[in-house]
């Protein structure tokens, strides 16, 4: 009843920040989710990624 298009992608969604490790984790948990056929997993997995505050590895280490 409730059957949406099973052919959407994955990886769609906001993309990673490079070096964002709180991203690398969305992202590994949406592709889990999704695997799982986890859809509501992988909305939420997209909006962590949309909103936190990106951390770089390199913005606050750089400079002591
Ligand atoms: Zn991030």
């Amino acid at each position: 009843m409730a059957t949406e298009l099973p052919n959407r992608r994955p990886l769609v969604g906001p993309a990673p920040v490079d070096g964002c490790r709180i991203c690398y984790a969305a992202v590994q948990g949406r592709a889990a989710a999704w695997t799982r056929g986890d859809e509501r997993g992988v909305q939420s997995f997209n909006e962590m990624v949309d909103q936190h505050p990106h951390q770089r590895a390199t913005d606050r280490r750089g400079t002591t």
